[in-house]
């Protein structure tokens, strides 16, 4: 039926395309992809070849009017390069475009990085805050760290191989050295998944910057260590000092 598709593709093993995304990746009239070539490949993949049209975060205001037209009497099918789209890529505005159009709007559910790397990371999955990608300068960084700090959850974050022992670095200074796990090229051949604290994994990449795609999973703020007798002296002296 006509309407919006958003279908999650692989993160690196072709298997995982499911067979509802193939069926209906292969029926779709259109579809609104980040990059023509990746896509064309994983359409290979499926034997299909569908018409196709960019839809990234250059062209999307220009190119979104026409798609949600179409999605009145065509199959639109959204894809990224890898994953789920709208989780760090493009397509919330395109599914908000389509709802209030009133057009059907349909998720072909499967991979996404985030989720893979929670279930590889063995830290509390209960409650997890995604933060998708740090801005990259210093400063504004260690204020999104700071803003984070207190959140009593999982944090799960992208990155890129050359920043990653700058981001964990300032992951350990911004939340304390807690335990985190680096989840690295999932689902491909050199999948790995390295734990330690963030301070002993920022040591670890800063002697080689790895290669490949990355996730970065941050344990929540442990309970406050119990004050020693000697700490908690030291502070009811010193709030002493400032009573009127
Ligand atoms: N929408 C995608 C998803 O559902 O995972 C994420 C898109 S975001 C632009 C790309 C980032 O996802 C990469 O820079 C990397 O941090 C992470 N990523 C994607 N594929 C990955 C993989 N196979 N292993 C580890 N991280 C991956």
């Amino acid at each position: 039926s006509p309407g919006l598709y958003i279908v999650a593709t692989p993160i690196g093993n072709l298997g995982d395309l499911s067979p509802r995304a193939a069926a209906v990746l292969s029926s779709a009239d259109v579809i609104a992809v980040e990059d023509s070539r990746v896509t064309a490949g994983l359409l290979r993949h499926i034997g299909t070849r569908r018409p196709m049209i960019p839809y990234h975060d250059h062209n999307a205001e220009g190119v979104r009017p026409g798609l949600v037209a179409r999605m009145g009497h065509e199959a639109v099918a959204l894809v990224s390069d890898a994953g789920t789209p709208l989780i760090s890529d493009p397509g919330y505005k395109l599914v908000r475009d389509a709802r209030a159009a009133g057009h059907l709007v349909v998720t072909v559910p499967g991979p996404c990085a985030a989720i893979s790397a929670l279930t590889l990371a063995g830290l509390p999955t209960d409650r997890f805050f995604y933060l998708g990608f740090l801005p990259p300068k210093q400063h504004a960084r260690a204020e999104a760290i700071a803003e984070i700090a207190a959140v009593r959850a999982t944090l799960v974050l992208y990155e890129s191989g050359p920043r990653l022992a700058a981001t964990l670095a300032a992951l350990a200074e911004g939340l304390g050295d807690r335990e985190a796990a680096v989840a690295r090229e999932i689902t491909k051949k050199f999948e790995e998944c390295v734990t330690g604290t963030l301070s002993q994994l920022a040591d670890r990449y800063a002697e080689a910057p790895p290669k490949g795609e990355i996730v970065i999973v941050v344990a929540p703020p442990g309970e406050a260590p119990p004050a020693d007798a000697d700490t908690a002296d030291a502070a009811l002296a010193e709030a002493l000092t400032r009573l009127p």
